[in-house]
Formats: structure tokens, sequence, C-alpha cells
């Protein structure tokens, strides 16, 4: 501390601030180490959760505004295009769903109501049976957690009947990641490759785990889904199913209830026939990711990381809404309008200061149809699958980054993976963002097309509220700072796993 300092601090102080603040204009000159503009973030979200792209349905002038903006962004960018024609990734989705003309089911002599008692299932065939009903509990087979419904189970050219959900032991035991076993595709999967002509899916009597909350005698909503080539499906409520048992009325309540007591499936014929067509009418439509990759004068090495966020959204909400009031625009500022903001400012980061030689190659995936069963990701996954990606390749996912909290941003990893556990905390204290990490859920997002592809997964989110699937999903309620916070913690990580820390 100088003289002069001591004998007039005041001054010391103005002088201290000014050689500060053209310290900080230097070094914002110079390329400061966080550039990330909250403005250029929110005319990102802005633009996208905007009227006039009405919610961004997959196959509306919405969604294709959206994809053409990101793709417009990424060559502004000088990103090098890496879909397949140019920057985009042409795919088939079917974007509309409805009952077919035909759709009927009857189960022994009674004529169920469609839309009251039962529903096709989004990705029904139109396989018309008249076949014995065989039982077959959860429709689950986990040989390595000791519980299988199908074994010394014939099923060839049988409707096979099942509850929802798990049997309790099963849900408290399985690892959320394995959780699509229990969708209803999954189930039908597995019924088609026993060889089963139908499946019925019974909305099990009471609820545990991952299915609580479920009414028995509420319809699933059909999603858009193509068809699962071979099998009818269709969902029941309860009540139609006790149409099945006609001795008595609690039937399926005793089934589940000795399931779940012995831990031991039930399966066994039902000595009752189920006749009809389970058929859904279909609008098939190209849907379109949009990639890009960083462009790299040295040859880059090592297993690529990929950086991606859905652009689709709900539309009016006509699948996948919680709002109960009419066909509202649904914006999806958060969901996830938030995370292609990230997507395009993280690109614009590493464009504008590429990382040293010798890293691994970064692309950045507007992924299409997450809403209509995670199309865009299943095809990019494979996409990459066929073009020998690595396995060790890994896929970070940004679904909802746009509400930090102060309880942090949510990390969900795939693996027990010590040294990505331990990159995610160091990067996070680095940039002063409090981390939750969870174990990854498949349920959530994208990631899990990736994972189910065997890549490395990480599910990047700040948490679900009651404006998710909202018409409030709005940009009123995005926290800008928090972003902001988020993009430069991306940025951090995508450079640190592109160096392979
Ligand atoms: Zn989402």
């Amino acid at each position: 501390m100088s003289e002069n300092s001591r004998r007039a601090p005041e001054i010391s102080a103005l002088v201290g601030l000014l050689c500060l603040a053209s310290l900080l204009a230097g070094v914002l000159a110079a390329g400061p180490a966080h550039a990330q503009d909250p403005a250029r973030l929110r005319a990102d979200v802005e633009y996208l959760a905007s009227e006039a792209l009405e919610g961004r349905a997959s196959g509306t002038p919405g969604a294709d505004a959206a994809l053409a903006h990101i793709a417009a962004k990424m060559k502004a960018i000088g990103l090098e295009p890496a879909g397949t024609d140019g920057y985009l990734m042409p795919m088939q989705a079917a974007t509309h769903v409805g009952a077919g003309p035909t759709a009927s089911l009857r189960i022994g002599e009674r004529v169920l109501a469609a839309g009251v008692e039962y529903r096709p299932a989004g990705f029904s065939d139109d396989v018309a049976f008249d076949d014995e009903v065989v039982f077959a509990g959860y429709g689950l087979s986990m040989p390595a957690l000791g519980y299988d419904d199908y074994a010394g189970l014939d099923v060839q050219k049988r409707v096979v009947l099942v509850f929802s959900g798990a049997p309790a032991h099963l849900d408290a035991g399985l690892e959320p990641i394995h959780h699509h076993q229990l969708s209803s595709e999954a189930k039908a999967a597995l019924a088609l490759a026993m060889g089963a002509r139908a499946l019925l899916i019974v909305n099990a009597p009471s609820h545990h785990g991952s299915n609580a909350g479920q009414r028995p005698d509420a319809l699933y909503a059909m999603r858009p889904a193509l068809a699962l080539q071979g099998i009818g499906v269709a969902h029941l409520t309860a009540r139609a199913a006790h149409s099945l048992f006609p001795t008595t009325d609690n039937k399926l309540e005793e089934l589940q209830a000795s399931i779940d007591a012995a831990q031991r499936p039930a399966s066994r014929p039902l000595a009752i026939r189920a006749q009809g067509t389970l058929d859904v009418q279909r609008r098939i439509t190209t849907i379109y990711n949009v990639v890009g990759k960083l462009p790299t004068k040295a040859k880059s090495s090592g297993a690529p990381v990929i950086l991606g966020a859905h652009y689709d959204g709900l539309g009016h909400g006509h699948y996948g809404s919680f709002s109960t009031a009419g066909h509202e625009i649904h914006p999806g500022a958060d969901d996830n309008a938030s995370g292609i903001a990230v997507l395009l400012e993280t690109a614009r980061q590493l464009s504008a200061r590429p990382p040293k030689k010798g890293f691994a190659p970064i692309y950045f995936v507007a992924l299409a149809g997450e809403e209509i069963g995670l199309r865009g990701a299943r095809h990019m996954a494979h996409h990459l699958r066929t073009q020998s990606a690595p396995a060790d390749a890994i896929f970070v996912n940004m679904d909802m980054v746009g509400r930090l909290r102060p309880e942090g941003l949510n990390a969900a990893t795939s693996q027990a993976d010590t040294s990505l556990h331990t990159l995610l905390h160091a990067t996070a204290n680095r940039h002063r963002l409090a981390l939750l990490l969870e174990p990854l859920h498949a349920r959530h997002s994208d990631h899990t097309a990736f994972f189910e592809a065997g890549f490395t997964a990480l599910n990047l989110t700040t948490g679900r509220h009651g404006d998710y699937h909202m018409p409030t999903d709005t940009i009123e309620r995005i926290n800008w700072a928090g972003l902001t916070a988020v993009a430069r913690f991306v940025e951090a990580l995508v450079r640190a796993l592109a160096a392979g820390l």
C-alpha cells in the first residue's frame, strides 16, 4: 500500500475501481472467460416460444419454423452440416392418431364401448383377432430379477391380458433407468415376441410405485406413434376388464394381490375369447432433426460428445397436456425452448473459441418428436450406431433448463461412474452452480433413447414445475440469470468432456 493511499483512502478506492474497470474492459475485449449473453439466450427462447410458432407440435408449420431457425443459426455460427441432408436429418413419424373406422373389441359376449371402456394404443396395428384370452400378470419378463410372467405360458396367437405397472417388489427394486420396461410399448413388444396377436392392458386395480396416482377407470390418451407391426394393443378400464371374470366382481383385485403377496406370477388361460380389431388412423409426416458439428482444423480424436435438446412441443395440447381448458397454445418456453437456446449458445462459444487440437468430435443436435415418443432421439442414436460411433460416446441432454432454483441443476447419469460425477461436481463448483446428482430415469426425456442404444447418457434439467405441459409454460417464468448460468456450466462441461477429462 502506498503513502498516498494511506492518506487518501477514498481516492485510492476510486483509482482501484477505475483500474478494475479498465482491467475488466480489457478482458472483455480480449474474449472473456464467460461470454454467454443472456440477451441472446432470451432472443432464441422468445422466438421459439412465440405465438407464431404455436407450441411447435411435430408436423406443424410452427415446428418447421423452429427447425429453419435452428438450422440458420447453426450455419451462421459456423457449424458443419452433419445431418443426412445438410443440417437436416429427416425421418417418418406419426403426428396425429385417432381410433380407426373398424376399431372394435368384444370380450366373451360383451361388446366394449370405444373411448369409454377401452381405447387402442397409439402404436396399435390393425390385426384382426378372435382368440382365447391368456392372463400374463404384469406382462413382464425380468429373469435377472427372478420374475417372468411368461414362464411356461403359451400365448401363440392368443390375446394377452396384463396389468399396467409392475408388482410392488419389482417396482421398488427397479433402477429408474429400467422403468421403460414397464411402458405399454415395451410390454407390447414383449407380447409380440412371445407370439401374441393382441395385448389388452388393464389399469391395475391397486397402484403402487411408478403407477401411483393412476385412476383405474381412466383411459390413457392416444399418443401419436407408428404401428408396432403385428400386434393390436388396447388399454382397458378396470371396470371393463371385470367382464372377463363374470363370476366375481373382485377377481382382478385378488389376482393382483396374490401376485404382489407371493412375488410370483399367476399367469393362466382365462377360458374366454376376445374378438376385434384395434386399428388406428395415422397422419404420417416427415420430421427433422437438425445436426451440426464443430469444425476442426486438426483431426479430432476420441469418443464423440453429443449435446442435444428437443425443439418440438405440445402445440395446442392435443396430446400430453395436463391442461383441462380447451386447446390453448402450449408455448413450451421451458420445455424446451430453454434447452435449444443453451444448445445454440454453447455452439457459439465453442465456435468462437474452439478447443485446442486433440479434442473429440462435438455434435449439436436439435431433436424432433420428443413429445411423440422420442422419435428424433431414437433415429439419431440409431444413425450414430450405424456410423459405428464408439460405445463410450456421451450424449448430454438438456430438457427444461430455464427454471434454475436455489437447490441447483439436476444432473442424472446412467453410470455409477465416479469419474463423470467428479467432473460434474468440479465443473459446477468452478461455476458456483449447485448440482443435484440423480440416477437417470427412463421416463423423462431423449437420453433414454441414447442409453438404450448403449451410449453413456447424462440428463440436465432444472426440474418439473406446475407449468409443465401447460399453456402457462411461458417466457415470463424463465429465470434468465439461471439459464445463463446453466449455459456457462454446459460450455465448460462439453469442453472438459471433449478434452477427455
Ligand atoms: Zn421436454
